[in-house]
């Protein structure tokens, strides 16, 4: 794919993931999430069609894409209203890390059901006294014999309760100062000393976030995924895909929310002509949809140069697409509230709850303020104040 058109391919598959995300739509999720379940049936249905595990080897039972093919799937959903948050994680980060750097034992195990969709991988970096700062990371992985005895602490940690294990980035005993030198550990959901508590989100999401406890939690030899030496690479082979991801979440999510609008205010007549006929009403819409398709551009190239095994180019636009679907969303959230008027708060035409998911991609995996600070420092050559 170059990253300015799409395939026929992708126009297909584009088409087939929208078709499958309107059989299901807005009013599964919202049942699943007012239920306390999750869109398992959605989950299954599109793992059995080869959707969740696009981007996977053909050999371990993925579909021998790349991350282009897995943004187009969850921005479809989204797009849908029904969007799957664990793309982000488990197949996308999880999936790619293991393909990469995973031993031939590991594949085996993880890659076929991550592909189905049968297994799920949470994926825990996030630490209560680091957060944006990640070199101060302190969960710490200890050697026992061939064992790693791994303690620490993680915090807004999304799906751990449905995922079959969680990728937890730790750091080595002795490289606990200094720089960052991580080190990638699959660790089972029911591991003893492996503790988790759900943090009571103001968020209407069927996917819940946990804090996590690691109490000496003992790990075989074969938890640690790639080289403890070659850490920080494999890591950003995983995170780009993340910010990736989180541009398909924010677009589809973005998506929805202005077709919901764009309805409405073709319909809605308080004067003499539906409220879409005032450009007051009329223009913040196209801008919103110029600026979700603007944001959609740069995470293509980002999937592109990712998918080309250009992994630092692709850390600059899928930074940048990640910001820019983040705010793109966020003012076509708010922008579609607007438009509704007091409809826009009732539960009926549900966008009100958007308002707070919008958020979300504006804060992780990575802020919008250091989105600024990497292109400030990295792309402009600014100093740092930090
Ligand atoms: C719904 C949700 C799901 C999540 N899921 C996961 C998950 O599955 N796995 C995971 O590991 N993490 C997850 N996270 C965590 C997320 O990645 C972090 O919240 C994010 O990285 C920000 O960290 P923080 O919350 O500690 O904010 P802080 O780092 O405390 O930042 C607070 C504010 O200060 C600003 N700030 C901080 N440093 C600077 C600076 N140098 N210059 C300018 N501004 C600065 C930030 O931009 C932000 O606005 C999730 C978060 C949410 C909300």
């Amino acid at each position: 794919m170059s990253p300015v058109t799409e395939t026929d391919e992708h126009k297909a598959l584009r088409s087939a993931v929208a078709a499958l995300g309107k059989r299901y739509g807005r009013a599964y999720l919202t049942k699943a999430v007012a239920e306390g379940g999750h869109p398992d049936e959605l989950w299954a249905e599109a793992g059995k069609l080869g959707y969740l595990g696009v981007n996977l080897p053909e050999e371990y039972g993925g579909g021998g894409g790349g991350i282009a093919e897995l943004s187009i799937v969850l921005e479809e959903l989204g797009a849908a209203g029904c969007p799957l948050l664990m793309l982000v994680v488990s197949p996308a980060i999880c999936g790619t890390v293991i393909a990469r750097f995973g031993t031939e034992e590991q594949k085996r195990a993880w890659l076929p059901g991550l592909s189905d969709g049968s297994r799920t991988m949470a994926f825990g970096i996030t630490e209560p006294d680091a957060g944006s700062n990640s070199h101060r990371i302190t969960t710490t992985a200890r050697r026992d014999g061939t064992d790693w005895v791994l303690s620490g602490r993680k915090v807004f940690i999304s799906g751990v309760d449905i995922a079959d294990a969680t990728l937890i980035v730790g750091r080595t005993e002795d490289a606990r100062t200094g720089s960052l030198k991580p080190c990638l550990f699959i660790v089972p959901r029911d591991a003893e000393g492996f503790g988790r508590r759900q943090i009571d989100m103001e968020l209407s999401s069927a996917e819940k976030q946990f804090e996590l406890t690691l109490d000496e939690v003992r790990l075989p030899a074969d938890a640690l995924v790639g080289d403890e030496d070659a850490g920080l690479l494999q890591l950003f082979a995983g995170l780009n895909p993340e910010r990736v991801m989180t541009a398909a979440f924010a677009i589809g999510m973005g998506r929805y929310a202005l077709s919901r609008a764009v309805e409405y205010a073709r319909e809605r007549t308080v004067w003499k002509a539906p409220i879409g006929a005032h450009q007051a009403i009329a223009h913040p819409l196209a801008q919103a949809h110029i600026e979700l398709e603007l944001a959609r551009l740069m995470m293509q190239k980002a999937a592109y140069l990712y998918d080309a095994g250009d992994d630092i180019g692709a850390g600059e636009a899928a930074n940048m697409a990640k910001y820019a679907a983040g705010e793109a969303c966020v003012r076509a959230v708010d922008q579609a509230v607007h438009t509704l008027g007091g409809n826009g708060l009732t539960r009926e035409f549900g966008l009100a709850s958007l308002i707070t998911a919008a958020r979300v991609s504006r804060i992780a995996p990575v802020s919008r303020e250091m989105i600024l600070n990497y292109v400030s420092h990295q792309t402009l050559g600014l100093p740092k104040s930090y």
